[in-house]
């Protein structure tokens, strides 16, 4: 660890509604100590109808970027100037820059996915997927399994519209990936990008008993979701969100500042994964 002394402190934050659950700030916390260098970083509760006004008012204050979690991840994704490839065909923000050539939106949930699957040595390439979902984080897994050349992707949505839409979205990103809408089969990967399994659908699962992968991802963390209990109770190899949550957040530290390396996000990725389990 470095000396925080010389370095200026860096402003940071999550904005959404709620963020009183969120892991952010203890994580930030964490990676402030490995870097030895301050960031300042807090969750600030932002209504709907008050993004822009917030937005200008952190910039005036500093901040460096923001994290940015539901309900904003569409307006965000609105007002930033400009956008990154992923964040343009995922069609929403969780990462914004202040920088003088205006606010600069990102998406790093694709990103972080693509290195949680890694961090399990799971390699998507030609493989089969579902996702069960077809809101903003199924699009950023869609997108990380097109670009990691899965050969298809299919989405279990319960808004078969919406589920055709985010589909359509990736099929014109992705030529050789085939993105498809329809009833769970089995796959080598099953993934959980709804919210069933959190607190308020603590006992749902969007997957049927009999779960048919090899490995069963659950975007929910920190929670024994019965969609990971039921994979473990079949013998299927299980993960939670965790991860994901973990490589987000180092991807958007990354681009705030710059690049780490895979070596040093995959060290920061494994400490900051041991200090959160003692908080
Ligand atoms: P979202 O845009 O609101 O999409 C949620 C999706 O789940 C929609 O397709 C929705 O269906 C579906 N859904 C909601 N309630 C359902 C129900 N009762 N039965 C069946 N389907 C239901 O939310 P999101 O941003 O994609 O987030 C989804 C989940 O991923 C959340 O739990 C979030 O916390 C988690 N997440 C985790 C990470 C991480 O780093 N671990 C990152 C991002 C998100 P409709 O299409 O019908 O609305």
């Amino acid at each position: 660890m470095k000396s925080s002394k010389n370095s200026p402190a860096f402003e940071a934050g999550l904005i959404g509604k709620p963020v009183s659950h969120s892991l952010s700030p203890k994580l930030f916390s964490v990676l402030s100590w490995l870097l030895g260098r301050t960031i300042r970083y807090k969750a600030w509760e932002v209504d709907p109808g008050n993004l822009k006004a917030a937005l200008k008012r952190f910039e005036k204050e500093g901040f460096a970027g923001l994290n940015v979690t539901i309900p904003h991840k569409q307006s965000a994704f609105k007002s930033a100037a400009r956008l990154t490839p992923e964040a343009r065909a995922i069609g929403a923000v969780n990462v914004l820059r202040f920088s003088p050539g205006g606010l600069k939106g990102h998406n790093t949930d694709a990103a972080g996915f693509g290195d949680a699957l890694a961090a399990v040595d799971f390699k998507a390439r030609g493989k089969d997927a579902l996702i069960f979902g077809a809101g903003g984080a199924a699009r950023a897994v869609g997108y990380a399994l097109g670009r990691a050349g899965a050969r298809r992707v299919r989405f279990v949505g319960r808004t078969p519209r919406r589920a055709q839409e985010t589909a359509r979205a990736l099929e014109a990103r992705f030529s050789r990936t085939r993105f498809e809408v329809g009833p769970a089969v089995p796959a080598a990967l099953w993934v959980n990008a709804t919210p069933l399994g959190m607190k308020g659908f603590a006992r749902r699962s969007p997957a049927p008993v009999e779960m048919a992968c090899d490995l069963a991802f659950d975007l929910v963390y920190g929670r024994r979701t019965p969609f990971l209990m039921r994979a473990k109770a079949r013998r299927i190899k299980a993960c939670d969100g965790l991860s994901m949550l973990v490589y987000q957040a180092l991807r958007a530290w990354e681009f705030w500042t710059r690049p780490l390396g895979a070596v040093r996000r995959k060290n920061l990725h494994d400490q900051i994964i041991g200090e959160l389990k003692w908080h």
